[in-house]
């Protein structure tokens, strides 16, 4: 059974390159009816952002990315954060050390910044390895007696004991083999001086113990893959295959999708609010759009299409067709995205789910469906349903110049009070055919009598159906606006 994990580190909000491996390791369990876990990677407790757990699960929970294992849900995993696995670690990392695979180093931080200067004034780069271990403070080094010594005084860390001289092959779905020398791998750290396992060590534990198969994740872990090999092979475990995701750029593929940037050009780079900052459901984006948005990012997913419900991602993902090469983020088209999620929805459907983006307008029509009809098509985002109410609710707050300079060239009042006839004697069926007869008595075009009458409505020469428009509106509204629009003609 095919069973994968995201694993974020509560270190604050989720960022879109988070949400996309969320959503790929989503697609993958579900194409493959395997299980979907959330683990909270949580033992750099210096990192660790108020809040942020919690946000994270909000993110996949607006998404619909529910995980099958989580540490809310649970599972026969569990525990699913690993602040709650410390004696999971303490119990394995003792085997290391008794198979010799791993050792106790006593160096301070001190000590290992000397050594880091001197390297770098000699234009190098320490590294703590075979080469060096032996004359550094550890229980390779040391006697017995010295190092029962020093574990008892407790200020030690634990590290990998990497052999040298040895290629290291290890293999990425996306990327292909890739061989390293284990001379280029330092003897990491696995246990931290304050008892609790770094990254690394904890990331392989658990996806062994959990049962991962398939490791979907940033590529900015691809350069950790060799020593997460080497633990693995430290354990005599077998490794779970690897899916290394391409970066996210900034819209200008210069550099990493930052907030810096997200913040300068007014788009988001978190799907919720956060820190006071709208993310993407703030802004009205709806989930399934944003998801569809962003598997795009480095997947090509079918030639000439773009819109895609969650379950035909689902059966499409396929992983040769995911991009090795940086995937630049565009917010126009995550906006376009959106806008087509939005025409495919029916009004029903909006109404249903969006209840409180339609609050105004209910107060005032018993019959939403028909104003939704009208506006539908003109939302790129939901929130843009504020804006496109706005001439259901009010006569215009203003007139635009330039379509008050387009109609000078028509008696704009004479054509308004022939409009007042029309709309207030008879019914919208039958106005466009009244409009044409007056128009010919008068010796103007057809469009004289929509442009004044969509301007007396509207404020402006853009807008929705203006029949239906102005059926909706009824009779009295109608013949409102075209008295106010004489109004403002002759002030
Ligand atoms: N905790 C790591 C992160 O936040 C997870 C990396 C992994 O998936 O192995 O990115």
């Amino acid at each position: 059974m095919v069973r994968v994990r995201f694993a974020p580190s509560p270190t604050g909000p989720l960022h879109i390159g988070g949400l996309r491996t969320a959503l790929f390791n989503y697609l993958y369990a579900k194409k493959h009816q395997g299980a979907f876990v959330l683990r909270v990677e949580d033992t750099d407790q210096k990192r660790k952002v108020e809040g942020s757990e919690e946000y994270i699960e909000n993110c996949l929970a607006w998404c619909g990315l529910s995980p099958d294992e989580s540490p809310n849900k649970g599972g026969k995993y569990g525990p699913y954060r690993q602040s709650e696995r410390g004696q999971i670690y303490k119990n394995f990392i003792n085997q290391l050390i008794d198979s010799d695979r791993a050792y106790y180093a006593f160096d301070t931080p001190e000590e290992l910044d000397a050594l880091r200067s001197t390297a770098e004034i000699n234009n190098d780069r320490f590294m703590y390895c075979a080469l060096n271990r032996d004359h550094l403070n550890n229980s390779l080094s040391m006697t017995k007696k010295d190092v029962e010594k020093r574990l008892e005084e407790g200020a030690y860390v634990i590290r990998l004991k990497v052999e040298p001289h040895k290629e290291i092959v290890v293999e990425d779905k996306i990327r292909g083999t890739i061989r390293v020398n284990s001379n280029e791998i330092e003897d990491k750290i696995l246990m931290k001086a304050d008892g609790l396992p770094t990254y690394h060590f904890a990331n392989v534990v658990d996806d062994h113990l959990m049962e991962i198969t398939t490791v979907i994740r940033g590529e900015e872990w691809l350069p950790s893959l060799p020593l997460h090999q080497l633990i693995y092979d430290a354990f005599g475990w077998t490794a779970p295959e690897f899916m290394h995701l391409p970066l996210i750029l900034n819209p200008s593929g210069k550099g990493k999708l930052s907030k810096r940037d997200g913040d300068k050009n007014g788009y988001p780079v978190f799907p919720l609010a956060w820190d006071g900052k709208e993310g993407y459901k703030e802004k009205g984006f709806l989930p399934q759009a944003h998801l569809n948005y962003i598997a795009q990012l480095g997947w090509s997913i079918e030639e000439g299409k773009e819109i895609f419900s969650i379950e035909e991602l689902i059966k499409k993902f396929a992983v040769g067709n995911i991009q090795k090469g940086g995937a630049r983020f565009d917010y126009e088209k995550a906006k376009w995205v959106n806008q087509q999620h939005l025409a495919n929805m029916s009004v029903a459907e909006i109404i249903d789910r969006f209840p409180v983006h339609l609050q105004q307008l209910k107060r005032v029509y018993t019959d939403v469906e028909l104003v939704l009809a009208l506006i539908k098509d003109r939302l790129v985002l939901l929130n843009d349903l504020e804006k496109e109410s706005e001439v259901f609710l009010s006569y215009p707050k203003s007139y635009s110049e330039k379509g008050r300079k387009r109609l000078k060239k028509f008696d704009i009042e004479e054509v308004a009070h022939d409009l007042i006839e029309i709309v207030g004697t008879d019914e919208p069926n039958n106005y466009k055919e009244l409009m044409a007869e007056k128009a010919n008595e008068k010796g103007l075009g057809m469009g004289a009598y929509m442009q004044v009458l969509r301007f007396a409505v509207v404020g402006d020469l853009t807008g929705p159906d203006l029949i239906p428009l102005v059926a909706v509106l009824g009779k009295n509204v109608t013949v409102g606006r075209l008295e106010r629009l004489i109004e403002y003609i002759n002030d």
